[in-house]
């Protein structure tokens, strides 16, 4: 089942993208919850982490080294900064469309709300 991102990958709906290659895509969030609030995903329509496959692997793989680049052209790798899938309800995720949030920019405090 497509979704948003499906429609910001075919470029049907704007974002302000930051980084793009045959696998995955990064853009900006449309309300950040930090300074620096990037949204990577693979291309490939994968709802949820459960449904994650052996195929996935290259884009998933992918995924972090995204991460890892955009973090450094951001300044924002030595700092630091938080990578995190949300699964299904009880993770909170909203798009069902797998995305790794890339935050950073200030200090994020507790990883959990308690
Ligand atoms: P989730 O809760 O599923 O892990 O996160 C979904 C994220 O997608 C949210 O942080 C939300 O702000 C972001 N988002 C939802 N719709 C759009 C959109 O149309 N454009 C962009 N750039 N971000 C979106």
């Amino acid at each position: 089942m497509s979704t948003i991102f499906s429609k910001i990958i075919a470029k049907e709906i704007p974002a302000d993208i930051v980084y793009e290659d045959e696998l995955v895509m990064a853009f900006r969030d449309i309300a950040p919850s930090a300074p620096v609030h990037i949204l990577i995903i693979p291309k490939a329509e994968i709802a949820t982490v459960n449904d994650v496959a052996p195929s996935h692997e290259a884009a998933l793989g992918r995924l972090f080294t995204v991460a890892a680049r955009i973090a450094s052209d951001e300044g924002i790798a030595d700092d630091g900064f938080r990578l995190i899938v949300n699964c299904n309800k009880h993770g909170g995720q909203e798009v069902f469309h797998l995305h790794m949030h890339l935050l950073g920019g200030r200090r994020l405090g507790p990883m959990l709300a308690k």
